[in-house]
């Protein structure tokens, strides 16, 4: 389905909980998220209609967020329940990796097509720092387990931090040199937490990597391919370049709520809808879907929330 500005809305970001294993310092305050009943976020099984009513609605790849999605219980019946609907085309999960050495063969049989793995450091001391429990190797183990599960066309995600990772743009570009996988700076967004850390433009790295080739693009990302090397370079900029005018998704958030852009508080309750409710309700989500953000402008987003409780 079009929205009022003619953009064609593909892709469903799904969050299926606001709860995660890490505390990464730009995401998610430090005492993490106060416990909330279970019953006000949606259930698997209410997942999984949202997800088939999306696709009901001209969408056709859903990915799968939080949060952190491998803490969410029933995980692999939300994966086989929204592989299995006639129109999802390509099913994608993006996490920490922490917990993909348990999970990522049963989330390859559970229909899950593709990985985004989240890793801003190479670092072990950093990367405790960033994430305040975490440890690398839990994190690279992940990695190493994705691909031995079969999982093809891994990307990584890095936000990038001045004084904080700026220095290891070079080995990060290495690692698409090296590997057949995508590596994706990410400007952060002064969103929650994300609005008190230090912003880096994504343009550092082509400054620190001036042999990068353009390659073509791919949704938000411009990319670029290191010369000889199997992988790619990706550069996603919603604060140097706004790429609203391509933007092809609407989110919804773990207590059902569809937000029709990142960067506004306009959300619309799905709970309790079914059928041709929830569809219409969906349809009336993508219409009203912003021309743009205005973060370039205001210096702020308007999200009303923090990352962990939309899913990025
Ligand atoms: N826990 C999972 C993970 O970290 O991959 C999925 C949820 S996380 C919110 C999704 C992505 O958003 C991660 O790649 C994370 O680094 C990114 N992110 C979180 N806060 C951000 C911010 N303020 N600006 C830009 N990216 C952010
Ligand atoms: Fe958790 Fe992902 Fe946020 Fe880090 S970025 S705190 S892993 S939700």
């Amino acid at each position: 389905m079009r929205d009022r500005c003619g953009r064609s809305i593909t892709y469903l970001r799904l969050s299926v909980t606001d709860r995660c294993s890490l505390r990464c310092r730009y995401c998610m305050p430090a005492g993490g998220v106060p416990k909330r009943d279970h019953r006000d976020i949606c259930s698997v099984e209410e997942l999984v209609e949202i997800a088939r009513a999306a696709a009901d609605c001209g969408v056709r790849k859903v990915r799968l967020t939080g949060g952190e999605p491998l803490v969410r219980r029933g995980i692999l019946d939300i994966c086989r329940g929204i592989s299995a609907i006639p129109g999802v085309e390509e099913l994608c999960l993006t996490t920490n990796g922490a917990a993909l050495p348990q999970l990522a063969k049963p989330l390859k049989e559970a229909g899950v097509d593709r990985l985004n793995v989240s890793l801003d450091t190479l670092r072990p001391d950093r990367y405790a720092y960033m994430t305040r429990v975490g440890r690398l190797e839990d994190a690279l183990r992940g990695l190493e387990a994705a691909e031995e599960a079969g999982f093809a066309g891994t990307k990584l995600n890095v936000v990038l931090m001045k004084g904080f990772n700026e220095d290891e743009i070079p080995d990060f570009v290495d690692l698409a040199r090296r590997y057949p996988l995508e590596v994706r700076f990410i400007e952060l967004m002064p969103i929650g937490e994300g609005g008190s850390a230090p912003f880096l433009p994504a343009q550092a790295v082509l400054d620190a990597c001036p042999d990068l080739r353009p390659a073509k693009g791919s949704g938000v990302a411009r990319r670029y391919r290191p010369p000889g090397g199997p992988g790619l370079v990706g550069l996603i900029e919603p604060m140097s370049h706004r790429f609203c005018g391509d933007c092809d998704r609407i989110r919804v958030t773990a207590d059902g709520k569809l937000k029709p852009c990142l960067h506004s508080d306009q959300e619309l309750p799905l709970r309790g809808l079914h059928g041709e409710e929830l569809r219409r309700a969906i349809e009336t989500g993508i219409a009203a879907k912003p021309e743009r953000h205005h973060m370039n402008e205001t210096g702020r987003s308007e999200a009303g929330r923090n990352m962990h409780q939309i899913g990025g």
